[in-house]
């Protein structure tokens, strides 16, 4: 090859060697550039890896927070249950203590009635025994002051055969009494009106009270007839409505009612007397018990016995300002069925009937 050709060759390889190391400095540059790009981009994930890391951390941190509420809470709710538990065992321990009490106050109840009927039934016993023995003489004696009382020579001394006499008749009264303690057999009894019986009875209560220089008043209510023995339940009202008058001072007001009441008929004798003491409302019924200068005791007594063969039952309120006796009554199965009408027809009136 001439030194032209050798130059020629020379100048295109030079050539080519600059185009070469142009291509090679765009790559750089290039190269930078992406480089550059890579180092924003790098910067941009570390920030966003930061940040990602700053919420994590936030989040366990409010996780942790979470949790502890959490143990608190689960805390509180174990006292909780553990309050519950343990009110719930005070609730048993005072439902046990009342049912206690109510089976002791049952027991004291049934006691007392057993005790006062031991006492009926002795007191029974013995009148039957010896209450016609006395009466007897007793009629015989009576008879005889009678006869000698009468006589012209004795007519001095007629006021004390007198006296003699109604001394005879009082103790006399007081035996019968007695003997209507100790009759056993079940006394006769018919469907009727509680109502009319003290409707009847009530002029010749009203006029003694009236005597006394006391006041009085009867409030019929609405009730069904009863299975009732007429003598007795005047016996009735005549011992209770006498009590009532006896414990009340001049002016003082006797109420009588009757009602209906949880089923039951209910007979009120409410009076504005001296009340009866806590110490006396347990002996009350037990025969010959009075705190009255002239009294037998032998009232409440026949009371509680009428009232008990009535399958009736007695409740007693007194105070101070005065006493009421309320006996219920059951209501017989027939007339219960008229008290539901009536309650019904009270509820959805029938017109035009
Ligand atoms: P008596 O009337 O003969 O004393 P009771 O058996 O009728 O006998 O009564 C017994 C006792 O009960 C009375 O002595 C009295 O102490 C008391 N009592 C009964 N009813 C009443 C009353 N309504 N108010 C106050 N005390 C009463
Ligand atoms: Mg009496």
């Amino acid at each position: 090859m001439g030194i032209s050709e050798a130059i020629l060759e020379g100048g295109h390889w030079a050539a080519k060697l600059i185009t070469a190391n142009k291509e090679l400095a765009f790559q750089s540059d290039e190269r930078e550039k992406l480089l550059a790009e890579l180092i924003t981009v790098n910067k941009e994930l570390v920030f966003q890896g930061k940040e990602k890391c700053k919420r994590a951390a936030e989040l366990i941190i409010a996780n942790k927070e979470l949790a502890f509420e959490c143990k608190e809470k689960g805390k509180r709710a174990a006292e909780l249950i553990i309050a519950n538990k343990e009110l719930a065992f005070q609730c048993k321990e005072k439902e046990d203590r009342a049912a206690e009490f109510i089976t002791e106050r049952q027991r004291r109840l049934f006691e007392e009635k057993m005790a006062r009927l031991d006492r009926l039934n002795l007191v029974g016993q013995m009148a039957a025994g010896i209450g016609h023995e006395i009466r007897n003489p007793m009629t015989t004696v009576r008879g005889y002051l009678q006869l000698l009382g009468a006589k012209h020579e004795y007519a001095v001394r007629k006021p004390t055969f007198d006296l003699m006499i109604s001394e005879l008749d009082r103790a006399n009264a007081i035996i019968t009494e007695f003997l209507s303690l100790a009759q056993t057999k079940r006394t006769e009894q018919r469907s009727q009106d509680l109502n009319d019986l003290l409707g009847k009875l009530y002029p010749l209560i009203e006029a003694d009270t009236f005597t006394q220089n006391k006041q009085i008043s009867f409030i019929p209510g609405e009730i069904p007839n009863l299975e009732l023995n007429g003598n007795e339940i005047t016996q009735l009202l005549l011992n209770l409505t006498r009590n009532g008058l006896e414990a009340m001072e001049e002016r003082g007001r006797l109420q009588i009612k009757s009602y209906v009441d949880n089923g039951k008929v209910v007979l009120a004798i409410a009076d504005e007397g001296c009340g009866i003491a806590a110490e006396n409302l347990r002996k009350l019924g037990t025969p010959f018990f009075t705190t009255k200068d002239s009294g037998t005791g032998l009232g409440l007594a026949t009371c509680y016995k009428i009232v008990e063969s009535h399958n009736a039952k007695i409740d007693i309120d007194s105070s101070t300002r005065g006493t009421t006796f309320f006996i219920s009554f059951p209501i017989p199965v027939a007339s219960s069925k008229i008290v539901d009408i009536l309650s019904q027809k009270a509820i959805h009136p029938i017109s035009g009937s």
